[in-house]
């Protein structure tokens, strides 16, 4: 079985309503990625390659709430460590 060659999507802009349009720089494919997690490929590229996230996605670690000391607190007595 031959393996599929794997392109990375490259982030491309960020509309008002929330979609994220990606693009691939291997072979042009090209997706939006509604909110609701409907995806619109605008531009097929190579159907055969795997497209993986890029860059940006999902959101950087700065994004994620970091745990309060009292979530830490109760993991911890609960024998949870994180
Ligand atoms: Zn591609």
């Amino acid at each position: 079985m031959p393996m599929k060659s794997v392109h990375r999507m490259v982030h491309q802009a960020d509309r008002s309503d929330g979609t994220v349009e990606w693009a691939c720089p291997q072979c042009g494919r090209y997706t939006m990625c509604h909110p609701s997690r409907q995806r619109i490929v605008v531009v097929t590229g190579e159907a055969n390659s795997v497209h993986v996230p890029g860059a940006g996605f999902p959101p950087d670690p700065d994004d994620i709430p970091s745990l309060s000391d009292f979530d830490q607190r109760w993991l911890y007595n609960h024998q949870m460590v994180w």
